[in-house]
């Protein structure tokens, strides 16, 4: 079987917006082996979309739209669907009713531009938007089947799993789909990540196994086709000898991001953590409190970003930071420690570093971080790294390597209960 996305907006085509709402649906199509034959980005233009509609027909089983099913002027896939069909547009009366009823029930009277959105394409069954106000329609003409969503992304995602998954599901022969899961790595160069998974490529297939490398991340995504049981069962096993061949570095096995992985661990361990953060200026605090339920171990943390703010909140003293400089192993060790007691948290992190462009040394260079962390039983992490690229990736470096030395730590801690 194979598909086509058409996705429709002005935005689109300029340079604020990327077209996002394809690559969920071609996950979602890989996952039925359905083949994308291609896609599309297309204006608000009745004739371009009603061309590209006439184009994929006849060669594709499934077509996709996304955007241009409000109420204004400029969504036109209604109207562009019918003209391409030669189909009729009627206003389904019941559908206005529905329609100021939601409004009225968010305590607004609903506009008139808004019975556009009960337009019906004669021959289409309305597909219910359980996160918006726009419907989808969903038709068939010439053995395609034609699925219309609206373009905001939470409201494309939910009708995609509520109409066009189980769809896909009930067609002959997408039981043989394709799946991918996603392995994480820390604090790991790409082309050791690769030295090390070499022996998978053999076993695997080297086109099977894909690596994605961000700053201080390697995603590994492991990919498997046939159908579901065996490809779960491929699935496990590659995950399985990946996680075998790269080691302690890896910290996810589903997808989990770093902060929420550090976040369960110390929900585990019944821990604390508080921050002390210069050159990331919050970005370690910023990541932990991603995680729902941050506050139960995540007690808070302190940006120090001038020597005064050091010596002044953490008690940094004035005749190390002169000796040493700010960006030193022993001011890093400082802060961690002193953050942990201040603050009374089990652990503590301290970070300070030069994040550039300017303000390096031949010394202590652009990209010189110290990271420290400390526990409650005297441990002590530090790292002196010389981080490359520019003040953002330095940045993301940095607060990703302190995640790291946290897990790692906490790996190593015994058990539950230490506070
Ligand atoms: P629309 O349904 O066309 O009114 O689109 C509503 C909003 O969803 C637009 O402002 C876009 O920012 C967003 N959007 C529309 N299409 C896409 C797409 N293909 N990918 C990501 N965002 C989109
Ligand atoms: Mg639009």
């Amino acid at each position: 079987m194979k598909a086509a996305i058409i996705a429709v907006g002005s935005e689109l085509l300029g340079v604020a917006r990327l077209d996002t709402n394809s690559l969920f649906l071609t996950e979602c199509l890989e996952g039925f082996g359905v083949e994308l034959f291609g896609k599309s980005v297309v204006g608000d233009d009745p004739t371009a979309l009603a061309d590209l509609i006439a184009f994929y027909l006849p060669r594709v089983a499934v077509l996709v739209l996304t955007g241009g099913l409000g109420p204004t002027a400029d969504d036109i896939t209604r109207q562009a669907v019918a003209q391409c069909l030669g189909r009729q547009i009627s206003i389904d009366e019941t559908l206005v009713e529905e329609l100021r009823q939601r409004f009225a029930s968010f305590g607004i009277v609903m506009a008139e531009v808004n019975r556009r959105q009960a337009e019906v394409i004669s021959g289409a069954q309305r597909l219910a938007n359980p996160k918006g106000s726009a419907p989808g329609q969903r038709l068939h003409q010439d053995g395609c089947e034609i699925f219309l969503l609206p373009g905001v992304p939470r409201e494309m995602r939910a009708m995609t799993e509520l109409h066009l998954r189980p769809w896909l599901a009930s067609q002959p022969g997408t039981e043989q789909g394709l799946e991918r899961r996603t392995l994480k790595v820390a604090c790991l160069p790409e082309s050791e990540v690769e030295a090390r998974i070499a022996p998978a490529y053999e076993e695997f297939g080297r086109q099977n196994i894909v690596v994605l490398a961000s700053p201080g991340e390697v995603d590994l995504q492991a990919v498997a086709s046939g159908p579901v049981a065996e490809r779960r069962c491929r699935l496990e096993e590659m995950q399985g000898r990946l996680a075998e061949l790269v080691g302690e570095p890896v910290f996810s096995l589903d997808g989990a991001t770093l902060e929420s992985v550090v976040g369960q661990l110390l929900l585990a361990h019944g821990a604390t953590v508080a921050t002390a953060e210069s050159c990331t200026a919050g970005l370690v605090a910023e990541r932990l409190t991603r995680v729902a339920g941050s506050s139960q171990f995540f007690v808070g943390g302190v940006v120090t970003y001038s020597n005064a703010l050091k010596r002044s909140l953490l008690g940094v003293e004035g005749e190390t930071l002169e000796r040493h400089g700010a960006v030193s192993e022993i001011v890093g060790r400082q802060m961690a420690e002193q953050v942990r007691r201040r603050l009374q948290s089990d652990y503590g992190i301290g970070i300070t570093g030069i994040a550039g462009p300017g303000g390096g040394s031949e010394e202590k260079p652009v990209g010189t971080v110290h990271i420290a962390v400390a526990g409650p039983r005297g441990q002590l992490a530090h790292r002196r790294v010389r981080f490359p690229g520019d003040r953002q990736s330095v940045r993301q470096q940095s607060s990703q390597l302190a995640l790291e030395l946290l897990r790692r730590m906490l790996l190593a801690a015994p058990g539950s209960g230490e506070s």
